[in-house]
């Protein structure tokens, strides 16, 4: 039995690349696993610990130390942090103002990128969500995908979603968030945010996300097709 395809599925926030991620996966019957979320539950390690985001020995001990979890299931997008299901906990604001601060110490992300090698091997295929895994974290993966989307557009959907769960029409700071993380991601020096030289640009900003994910499906399927 061959293998399924390991797809790298990065971008930055707001690219709709989360549900786009686990559409795919969804819909070509592979694992989904979330980078982010990795990132989201050290932080909350971190901010439990009462360590300074400042001191990256603080925050790279506690790191070292984090026992955390994620799911492989597109429909459930599970986290723990020492047993506990802390799913919703890493998607609150707290967690969400802290996280680039903590993703941008290199002890962590060597740990993580680490693990997230170990979870994504395998013989069952994957879709990894991130920012780093076509550059960093799978080199060698079957597909590199690279979501993009104008920063406006990008607010505009994190807005609509925050609207939806009921947390108020905040967009221009919405948008002031949305480009605070765009440049620490983008200049950070440890694995800065930037599409793999092999990987497959898409402009998701007049998309919906059903056309994403079917382009992105006939994508895979040429290409594995191809290559097997
Ligand atoms: O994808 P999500 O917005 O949940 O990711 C949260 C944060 O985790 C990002 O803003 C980024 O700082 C960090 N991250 C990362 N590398 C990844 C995935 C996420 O640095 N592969």
């Amino acid at each position: 039995m061959s293998a399924g395809p390991t797809i790298a599925l990065d971008g930055p926030a707001g690219t709709g690349k989360s549900s786009v991620s686990r559409g795919l996966a969804r819909a070509m019957g592979l694992r989904y696993l979330n980078t982010g979320a990795m990132y989201r539950i050290v932080t909350l390690a971190v901010l439990r610990a009462g360590a300074d985001l400042a001191d990256a020995e603080q925050v790279a001990a506690v790191a070292a130390e984090a026992d955390l979890a994620v799911g492989y299931d597109p429909d459930q997008d599970l986290a723990y942090l020492a047993g506990e299901d802390v799913s919703q906990e890493i998607r609150g604001d707290q967690v969400t103002g802290a996280v680039s601060a903590v993703s941008a110490v290199p002890a962590v992300r060597a740990r993580l990128v680490q693990l997230q090698r170990e979870l994504a091997a395998g013989t069952d295929g994957v879709v990894v969500e991130g920012r780093d895994i076509g550059t960093v974290v799978l080199t060698d993966a079957d597909v590199k995908i690279f979501l993009t989307a104008s920063a406006e557009e990008r607010a505009r959907r994190r807005n609509a979603q925050n609207m939806a769960a009921g947390l108020g029409d905040a967009y221009e700071a919405v948008l002031a968030d949305v480009q605070r993380r765009d440049h620490l991601d983008s200049t950070r020096t440890v694995s800065p945010l930037r599409p793999a030289d092999d990987a497959v640009i898409v402009d998701t900003s007049d998309m919906d996300e059903a056309g994403v994910i079917a382009h992105l499906q006939e994508l895979v399927e040429q290409r594995v097709g191809a290559h097997r």
